[in-house]
């Protein structure tokens, strides 16, 4: 069976970004077809400034959401990084795999960088090597896809040439991953700010719908979400980056195709307003499940206990065979 890995990071409120773009189809289509881990790379979220005790609370917010969205224990394995050690194990061994260069020239790296030392702070030594971390998180499983938006696409692409150098080098051990997109809402942008991604790190903002919004929020924030001053709905991601966005979110939350959709709606008006009930219809189903959901925190912790577990097993054999390969 096709083995799946993909992560979410716990730096914020999961976002409607995250929904369209990953979780969703993660509980839909990923968990069904295939055998699913995902994970929530709290490591990953130390490589900046962080709140310990936000940084606690987000990842169990996360793993409530995601079972809220509908992952199932039964199907998947869902768990929490630093549950697992063989992450950290499995990351020194491929750091005497990769080069300071490699890392250096990660656009991740570089960006997030630059904002650290825009605001004043230091960089943290974590930051230059997480995506060796995120190569461990992949190749310790044995994976075979990895299901991620554009924005990670590079770090995939390190994962396969540290597999491919390594299994060179010190005897074949790990699969070679592939990145796979997930089509529709690949890149799902800021309502205010349509030409940059709709993160959940950035500063909470009336251009970002978090899962956890009422209804009456997401109507809000939708319908003042910046647009271009034309008139007519037409589907222009260069041109007009907003509308398209928009109808983006539309034919994800209900199906068809962005440039089809763009014909039903007279003005800016009628396409935001039928945005908002969309958004609002798709969010409403997680928001009562993780309401129920967190009336029984016993039953979240039992879950990621179990999926932590499972996770083990099925990483420790191949870090093993790591160590031994490459002379420990
Ligand atoms: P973030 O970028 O918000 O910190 P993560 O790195 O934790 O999110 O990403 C978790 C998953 O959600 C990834 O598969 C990522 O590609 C997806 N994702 C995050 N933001 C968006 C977005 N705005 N549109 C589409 N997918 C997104």
């Amino acid at each position: 069976m096709t083995r799946v890995f993909s992560g979410i990071k716990p730096t914020g409120h999961l976002t409607l970004g995250n929904y369209l773009g990953a979780m969703r189809r993660w509980a839909a289509v990923d968990q069904h077809r295939a055998d699913g881990l995902f994970c929530i790379v709290d490591l990953h979220a130390l490589t900046v400034d962080h709140d310990p005790a936000r940084v606690r609370r987000l990842s169990r917010q996360a793993a409530t959401l995601l079972l809220a969205s509908g992952l199932d224990p039964e199907l998947c394995t869902l768990f929490v990084q630093s549950h697992v050690d063989e992450h950290t194990r499995l990351s020194y061994v491929l750091e005497c795999v990769a080069t300071d260069g490699e890392m250096r020239r990660m656009i991740q790296y570089k960006e997030k960088a630059a904002r650290e030392q825009g605001r004043g702070g230091s960089v943290r030594l974590s930051l230059l090597t997480y995506p060796v971390l995120m190569a461990a998180d992949i190749l310790a499983y044995g994976t075979d896809e990895v299901p991620v938006g554009d924005d990670q696409a590079q770090h995939v692409e390190l994962t396969r040439d540290l597999a491919v150098r390594f299994n060179q080098r010190y005897g074949q051990t790990f699969v070679v991953p592939r990145a796979t997109h997930p089509g529709v809402a690949a890149r799902v942008m800021n309502l205010q700010e349509p030409t940059s991604k709709m993160g959940k790190s950035d500063d909470a903002g009336p251009g970002i719908v978090y899962l956890l919004d009422e209804p009456d929020v997401v109507r809000k924030k939708v319908l003042r979400a910046v647009t271009d001053s034309g008139r007519e709905v037409v589907y222009d991601r260069e041109e007009r980056p907003g509308v398209a966005n928009l109808l983006e979110i539309l034919a994800a939350c209900e199906g068809g195709d962005p440039g089809e959709l763009s014909g039903a709606y007279a003005s800016y008006g009628a396409l935001k307003k039928a945005v908002a009930e969309a958004v609002v219809e798709v969010l409403r189903p997680v928001r009562e499940r993780h309401r129920e959901l967190c009336s029984d925190p016993a039953y979240v912790e039992g879950v990621l206990r179990k999926g932590a577990e499972r996770a083990r097993e099925m990483a420790r054999p191949r870090v093993d065979a790591a160590f031994r390969a490459i002379g420990l």
